[in-house]
């Protein structure tokens, strides 16, 4: 069997027609950047993430860095972000200069660890960035308080976790201004790059706004020196349609996972994924743990399993994070997810029998090698 780590195909044959519909529409328009389509698709994702405004971007990265940027963080601003994040929330914060500052996930959600936020925390710090990471949400009462009792903001990474919730209310709903990416791979994704701001706060979806359309709120007046980093029209029209398959392709996610802990327990020192009480979790990746991390994927390649490592280098050991000075042993609980975290095959369309292919492949392997 042949199982790719990602294959879009089944949910995209699924919405052809809607979504060909889409493409004409938009085509016969002639209307290509901010249009009545990307309004339309905020006015959904605003409605589907239950905040006043949502604003379309280019992708997640300049999400972030808008976010960031409409709350005015700039040069000597800390911002707390997770150890063990993707390399573009770090990235956001640099674009402002302001400085990241790391902060070690808690070992089995792979989330940041509220526990150690106050001990980051000093004069100089303005923000916590919060990742819902592999889609399940952050311990979010925790660090709202903390961010209240310290006059912080909150910026929520939503990137991977688009439907999640924490105790009921949903990510990308719980921070002052938080980002989002439609990158083609994500719960939402989009035929391309794309990505969201949602925020209730009408002065800091404004600052958005005017932001990434270079600065100017009216045409060809620039109040400030602003970006390019909009939303275009054919992208919406096609995440306005994919909007209305995601909690069905969702539940796909879950069931796949739930599939993945059955056929998987109790297998060499294998661990898999924990799901904080409060905490929902949209299975944007389903991550896998053990120390023989490195074999089992080859095995699993030799088998025709697609397996990928999220992520395989922490921020801080990045070549381009050198400038800031740190050391292998300075984040070990992120360093050693880096050294025994594999993502497994889950695409909406995979099968039970796919699933159990694939654990079949693992016991095999873990059978051989005790
Ligand atoms: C994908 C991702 C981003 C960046 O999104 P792009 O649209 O690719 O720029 C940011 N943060 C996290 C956690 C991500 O997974």
């Amino acid at each position: 069997m042949n199982i790719p780590f990602l294959n879009l195909s089944p949910a995209h044959l699924s919405i052809a027609t809607e979504m060909q519909t889409a493409f004409k529409s938009v085509y016969d328009n002639n209307w290509f950047i901010l249009g009545e389509r990307v309004k339309q698709f905020e006015k959904e994702y605003a409605e589907f993430n239950r905040t006043r405004f949502a604003i379309g971007t280019s992708n997640g990265l300049d999400a972030l860095t808008l976010c960031l940027l409409s709350l005015g963080i700039k040069e000597g601003d800390e911002v707390i972000v997770p150890s063990n994040t993707f390399i573009a929330s770090v990235l956001a914060v640099s674009f402002t200069r302001a400085t990241p500052v790391f902060v070690e996930p808690d070992t089995r959600t792979y989330n940041l660890d509220p526990s150690r936020l106050v001990d980051a925390i000093n004069d100089r710090t303005k923000v916590i960035m919060p990742v819902h990471l592999y889609g399940q949400a952050c311990e979010m009462h925790e660090i709202m308080k903390i961010a209240g009792d310290n006059a912080l903001f909150v910026i929520e990474d939503n990137a991977q976790a688009h439907g999640s919730s924490f105790d009921g209310k949903l990510t990308g709903s719980w921070g002052h201004i938080n980002a989002t990416s439609f990158y083609p791979g994500k719960n939402l994704g989009a035929l391309g790059d794309g990505g969201a701001i949602t925020t209730d706060d009408e002065v800091f979806a404004a600052a958005a706004k005017k932001l990434q359309n270079y600065g100017s709120a009216a045409k060809y007046q620039h109040e400030i020196m602003g970006f390019n980093m909009r939303l275009d029209e054919m992208q919406a029209a096609f995440l306005s349609v994919k909007l209305q398959n995601l909690e069905k392709w969702t539940a796909e996610r879950k069931k796949i996972a739930s599939w993945y802990d059955e056929n998987l327990s109790k297998i060499g020192d294998l661990i898999l994924p924990f799901i904080h009480p409060k905490s929902d979790h949209v299975f944007h990746l389903y991550v896998v743990r053990t120390s023989k991390r490195d074999e089992l994927r080859k095995h699993l390649k030799d088998k025709g399993i697609g397996t990928l490592v999220h992520y395989p280098i922490p921020p801080h050991l990045q070549k381009a994070y050198e400038h800031l000075g740190y050391a292998k042993g300075d984040f070990p609980i992120a360093e050693e997810l880096a050294q025994s975290s594999l993502s497994l095959p889950l695409w909406p369309g995979m099968t039970e029998q796919h699933v159990e292919y694939i654990a079949a492949q693992i016991k095999s392997y873990f059978e051989a090698h005790n």
